[in-house]
């Protein structure tokens, strides 16, 4: 008898999933429908600042797969129409079309793939006209018709997380004047303050005013309704353009709505096969969902490309017949604003007390290359380690050209349960124009080594 697979939300989680059930599993044996609210499937997010920026074209160079390829690939796609309702005991799921038109479906297996909304404030103004979010392609129009009115000159982002930095570079680009207000102490609150710091001095030096520790307390609007100025309890910030970086919290509301189980940030929970606990027949993946921190051995909710067609490659495989499993995250984000790369992995210190943990820390400084090499760029290390055991918790990284990219290194470190002593050892590729003979991390290694020696000392 023929399955049928039905799936909520056609980007990287739904989507990878239904490619990967359908490469499985022929028509024949499984149906596969899948909703998707909006007008565009499989498409990057991720691409959104880039195109904005103007280094990337957009937006279908930004769509992986176009809905037509999805049909072909027999995969009957429903754009424009929105799940509504997921009856769970009777295995069925109502949706809506753009003409109001409601229709339940039943479904044998189910995949969740709703994705995040992103954080808007509870504040007066913030849905005038000129208030622009940046979660999706026709959030990304918008704002470039927004940039195109006439007179744009000044531009306000709220939010100073990867987002938020990313679009300050985005207006910077089109030659704003830029004002980034943060309410968080110092920008990248996914970092410590010390190397949020560093952002934020990046930013001045580019010309992007930071005010940090303000939360926006309202958009103030013109006689015409549409945004002219962001407010915080202090001072007002003229602004032509207003783009929200706020971050994202889980999409769970029909989840939740359904009974299914969700944790402590919002989001679904899963076992390792991506299952839905307690769910026989319910999967759900990608930013609805919260994850395993592998270093804290605590759930978080990280909303991440990375980790969404993660998981939709592994539900996809499990119910076309296979297995796979999703062990969890160490944490890893790399970004950019201008030629400045940030990076992270594992805990930052106040994660890693939350945990219990105690630690060293070592900052050190050190070059993409070799210091006497051209172009060798500084860049600046901060590596936690944990007291006693030497185990590696986490690398944040601020710095230029080679910066970002050096993370992974940690994140191996990280997933393999390496102390810094071990790291010291890792036989890391090395010339001139790719760095100095003993490389930032292991430099940075170097040192945490030492700090844990010297506590051990003192025990
Ligand atoms: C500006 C920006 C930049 C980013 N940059 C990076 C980056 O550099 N690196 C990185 O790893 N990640 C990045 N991300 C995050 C990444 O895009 C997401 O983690 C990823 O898209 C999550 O995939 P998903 O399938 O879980 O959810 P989404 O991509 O949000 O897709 C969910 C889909 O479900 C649809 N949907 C929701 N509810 C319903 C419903 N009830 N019925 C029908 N359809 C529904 C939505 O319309 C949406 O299309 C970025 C995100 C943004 C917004």
């Amino acid at each position: 008898m023929t399955e049928r697979l039905v799936v909520i939300g056609g980007d990287a989680t739904g989507m990878a999933a239904a490619s990967q059930a359908r490469r499985r599993r022929a028509a024949g044996e499984l149906e596969i429908v899948a909703f998707e609210r909006g007008r565009h499937v499989s498409y990057s997010a991720c691409g959104i600042p880039y195109w904005i920026a103007g280094d990337t074209d957009g937006p279908d160079s930004l769509v992986a797969r176009t809905a037509a390829e999805h049909r072909k690939n027999d995969i009957d796609l429903r754009l424009g129409t929105e799940a509504v309702a997921i009856d769970a005991e009777r295995g069925r799921v109502l949706s809506r079309d753009t003409d109001g038109r409601e229709e339940w479906t039943g479904y044998d297996q189910l995949v969740i793939a709703t994705g995040a909304v992103p954080v808007r404030p509870p504040i007066p103004g913030v849905e005038a006209a000129g208030v622009h979010g940046v979660q999706t392609l026709d959030d990304g129009e918008a704002v470039l018709k927004g940039l195109d009115r006439e007179g744009v000159r000044r531009a306000v982002v709220v939010g100073g997380g990867y987002i938020g930095v990313e679009m300050a570079e985005a207006m910077l680009r089109h030659g704003l004047d830029v004002t980034l207000v943060d309410g968080a102490e110092q920008p990248m609150s996914t970092l410590d303050p010390d190397m949020g710091r560093l952002v934020r001095d990046a930013l001045e030096g580019l010309g992007v005013r930071v005010v940090s520790g303000s939360p926006v307390t309202a958009v103030l609007t013109d006689d015409g309704g549409r945004a002219r100025a962001v407010a915080t309890d202090d001072e007002e910030f003229p602004a032509d353009i207003v783009v929200l970086g706020l971050g994202v919290r889980p999409n769970t509301a029909l989840a939740a709505d359904a009974g299914l189980p969700l944790g402590s940030h919002g989001g679904l929970l899963t076992d390792r096969a991506m299952r839905v606990r307690g769910r026989e027949t319910v999967w759900a993946g990608g930013d609805c969902v919260e994850v395993l921190n592998l270093v804290s051995g605590t759930l978080q909710h990280i909303a991440l490309g990375t980790h969404a067609n993660k998981h939709g490659r592994i539900i996809g495989v499990n119910i076309g017949g296979g297995y796979a499993t999703f062990p969890g995250v160490v944490g890893t984000a790399v970004s950019k604003v201008c030629d400045v790369e940030i990076a992270r992995t594992g805990l930052k210190e106040s994660q890693a007390r939350a945990a219990g943990l105690q630690y060293v820390t070592a900052v050190i400084e050190s070059t993409s290359r070799a210091g006497y090499y051209p172009e060798a760029a500084v860049m600046t290390v901060k590596m936690l380690a944990e007291r006693g055991t030497g185990r590696l918790l986490g690398v944040q990284i601020v710095g230029r050209e080679g910066a970002a990219k050096r993370v992974d290194i940690a994140a191996v470190a990280l997933t393999a349960g390496m102390t810094v002593d071990q790291m010291i050892e890792l036989d890391l590729g090395y010339a001139p124009p790719f760095s100095p003979v003993w490389d930032p991390i292991l430099v940075a290694a170097r040192k945490a080594a030492g700090e844990v020696a010297e506590r051990a000392g003192r025990r």
